[in-house]
């Protein structure tokens, strides 16, 4: 059986503003610089609660930074084109 190393959790990590801006030692932001989930502080700052703390938290924040990313992006991006995602397959519905 192969095995592989993970990471269950850090304590700390890169300072971030709730945008996932990366902050600097004056608590402003680096441009292009963003963090989310295990290498970010993330909800818990400079503290890991335990198991089960933390995938919530990288999912959430990395959302923001998605969203932050998109809506600051937007005005400079070419615009898709109309077949945009016509590519991607459609996701199987269960039962
Ligand atoms: C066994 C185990 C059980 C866990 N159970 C829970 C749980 O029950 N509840 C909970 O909340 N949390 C749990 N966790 C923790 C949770 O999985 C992590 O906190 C979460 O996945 C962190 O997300 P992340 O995106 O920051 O990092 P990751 O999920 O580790 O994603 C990082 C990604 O970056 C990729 N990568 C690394 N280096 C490079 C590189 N140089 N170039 C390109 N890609 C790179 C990796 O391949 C990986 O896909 C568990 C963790 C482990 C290991």
């Amino acid at each position: 059986m192969t095995t592989h190393a993970g990471v269950l959790g850090t304590s700390g990590g890169l300072a971030t503003d709730f945008d996932g801006r990366v902050l600097d030692r004056h608590q402003q932001p680096i441009p292009g610089l963003f963090a989310a989930g295990n290498v970010s502080d993330g909800v818990f700052r400079n503290n890991y609660p335990g198991g089960g703390a933390t995938l919530g938290s990288a999912i959430t924040r990395a959302f923001a930074v998605g969203e932050h990313l998109a809506t600051s992006l937007a005005p400079t991006c070419p615009p898709l084109p109309a077949n945009a995602g016509a590519a991607i397959p459609a996701v199987p519905q269960a039962g």
